[in-house]
């Protein structure tokens, strides 16, 4: 690439791979340089799962490449090429070469690559190289003749993520100063907002006469297990992809996961072959067993598309208008779609705006003080409780498990045996393919781990391994057993809940909505409630080898 200055450079990270990214507004390939950056950090911060970093470096080689094609200039620094560290020894590398006239990226989801990049840019005009570029450019220095255009802020632009559909601006405007936040009524302004499952004969009512038909859905498979299991598609690894499975293999040999059946979308091409074979294929009966579980069930009727979306692949507004346009078109179970929805236009719009509102706080708070490691099996799925080896498992063989398994099985977990909420979420944000910071961080620490205290969840998750056993079929066969409290077989989760309850009785009696649950704690008798203690006490002690 030829070193002449340039007039913007522009930064794509590895989760900004949309085609119609505010950043390349107003880009002229003439003289703007796209920038992207493989850094060895990204996947070393936390021991990111091979899958994880695979995905991420192929899909930004393939969005690079798709630039390339478009005639537009693209400085790829690859992980093999120039091995840089960190996003900021790439950043700083390109400002020294290039020297542009000013940096313009979108917003970064994780508050540690911004003030990264922010640094650097803060060096990089300290020690002179965007200096060096002003003696340099004769027509740039009339532009920094005024001493205030050579700050900072002139020089890094940050735009707005408008993949999203409720902006920055506009969730603070909602959340306002409440310190409880509800995501439901958060929900029922982006449907009306966005008219999506709105009654045309009744303005402001939705379809089907209820905002949220989330009571049909939490079925369990009965004891005949899931049927008729739809088959996920599989995507040919590209010459690219292999590419990068061998770059990774070499230099995170070390790191969790296996790369033999790597199968994620990692072109916009795929994640709309994805979208379509949800669509077709899973969405009718998304529904009804969205939160159950069972052995080697390892996708069932998910969409299997968050990892698309939180790379920009897909737009969340052409998804949800995908499924509202299947239900109009064939009649399809309204609580199946209406569940779908709300996870994209209420959830993931909803944990978006809490991280930006609620960090840096967020990222280390502990509500109860916990403090346990993490158990090692976490990384291994090397333990007897067979519901966690189950989910541990899926999610170390896929980078992928389903909410319920994440927020009751191995989130519940972390709260229960009082594992440091920064452990946990340090292995979330490892180990799914889908993770990063702006929205794994507030649904581990806020929603699975009740870390921020309940800021937008009424109640700690918590149950006891009966739960477990409704839900899914992973007590059979199980060393212990689910209903026993006390004892060589008593269940972990069912001890550790218990105990749980007994550690916290008075905030749980205080709540309408655990209130019950502190009335069963009650009937059990002194002597059980202090075995259970001693039992739980022995477990935490030793959680390594549960
Ligand atoms: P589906 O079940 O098919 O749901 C459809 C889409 O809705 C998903 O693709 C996702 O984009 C969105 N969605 C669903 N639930 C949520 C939610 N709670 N928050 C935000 N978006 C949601 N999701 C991530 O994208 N990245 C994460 O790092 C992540 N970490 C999580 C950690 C914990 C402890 C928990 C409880 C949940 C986490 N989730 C995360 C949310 C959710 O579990 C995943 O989005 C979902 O399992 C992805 O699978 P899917 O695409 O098949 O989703
Ligand atoms: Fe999990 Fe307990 Fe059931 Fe075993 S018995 S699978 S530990 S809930």
């Amino acid at each position: 690439m030829k070193n002449i200055p340039k007039r913007h450079l522009v930064l794509v990270l590895g989760d900004q791979l949309d085609e119609d990214s505010g950043a390349f507004e107003g880009f002229d390939p003439a003289q703007d340089l796209v920038l992207m950056v493989e850094a060895f950090e990204e996947s070393t911060h936390v021991w990111s799962h091979k899958i994880r970093t695979t995905l991420f470096l192929s899909a930004m080689r393939h969005f690079a490449d798709g630039l390339t094609k478009r005639g537009w200039q693209v400085e790829y620094r690859s992980l093999d090429s120039h091995g840089d560290q960190t996003l900021a020894d790439g950043l700083l590398a390109a400002l020294v070469q290039h020297q542009p006239q000013a940096v313009i990226g979108v917003e970064p989801g994780d508050l540690r690559v911004r003030q990264q990049i922010e640094d650097v840019v803060k060096t990089a005009i300290e020690s002179g190289a965007a200096r060096a570029r002003k003696q340099r450019d004769t027509a740039l220095k009339d532009t920094l003749k005024d001493p205030k255009n050579d700050t900072f802020g002139a020089f890094l632009t940050w735009r707005e993520d408008k993949h999203f559909m409720c902006s920055l601006p506009q969730f603070r405007k909602w959340a306002g100063t409440s310190s409880s936040l509800r995501m439901e009524f958060f929900y029922r302004q982006m449907r009306k907002q966005y008219k999506v499952l709105m009654d045309a004969d009744k303005p402001g009512e939705p379809l089907g006469g209820q905002w949220n038909f989330d009571a049909d859905n939490r079925k369990s498979f009965g004891k005949a297990g899931p049927q008729n299991v739809p088959k996920a598609i599989s995507y040919k690894p590209d010459a690219i992809t292999k590419d990068v499975i061998k770059l990774v293999n070499q230099h995170f040999s070390k790191h969790p996961g296996e790369l033999d059946d790597f199968n994620w979308p990692v072109t916009r091409a795929q994640a709309l072959i994805a979208l379509r074979d949800f669509i077709d294929n899973r969405l009718p009966q998304f529904g009804p067993h969205e939160d159950a579980m069972w052995t080697n069930l390892d996708f069932g009727w998910h969409s299997l598309l968050s990892s698309s979306l939180n790379l920009k692949l897909l737009n969340p507004l052409e998804v949800v208008l995908a499924a509202e346009e299947a239900y109009k078109k064939h009649d399809l179970d309204l609580a199946s779609v209406e569940g779908f929805i709300r996870q994209i236009l209420g959830w993931r719009e909803f944990m978006r705006g809490v991280y930006f509102l609620d960090m840096p706080e967020l990222k280390t708070a502990n509500h109860y003080g916990h403090k346990n490691p993490l158990p090692k099996w976490y990384w291994t799925g090397d333990t007897h409780m067979n519901c966690m080896k189950q989910c541990i498992g899926q999610t170390l063989k896929n980078g992928y498990s389903h909410h319920i398994q994440r927020l009751m099985v191995t989130g519940m977990f972390g709260v229960t045996a009082q594992i440091s909420p920064q452990a946990i979420c340090d292995w979330y944000l490892a180990v799914y393919v889908d993770a990063v910071e702006w929205v794994e961080l507030p649904n581990t620490a806020g929603m699975a781990l009740f870390a921020n205290g309940g800021r937008f969840t009424s109640k700690p998750y918590v149950a006891s391994g009966a739960y477990v056993k409704r839900m899914s079929n992973y007590c059979t066969g199980c060393k212990y057993e689910p209903e026993t409290r006390v004892g060589a077989n008593a269940c972990p989760m069912t001890t550790l809940y218990w105990n749980f309850l007994d550690r916290h009785e008075a905030s749980f009696a205080g709540n309408p909505r655990t209130a019950l649950m502190v009335k069963n704690l009650q009937r059990m008798t002194p002597e059980l409630r202090a075995d259970v203690r001693v039992r739980a006490a022995e477990m935490l002690a030793d959680l390594n080898s549960l």
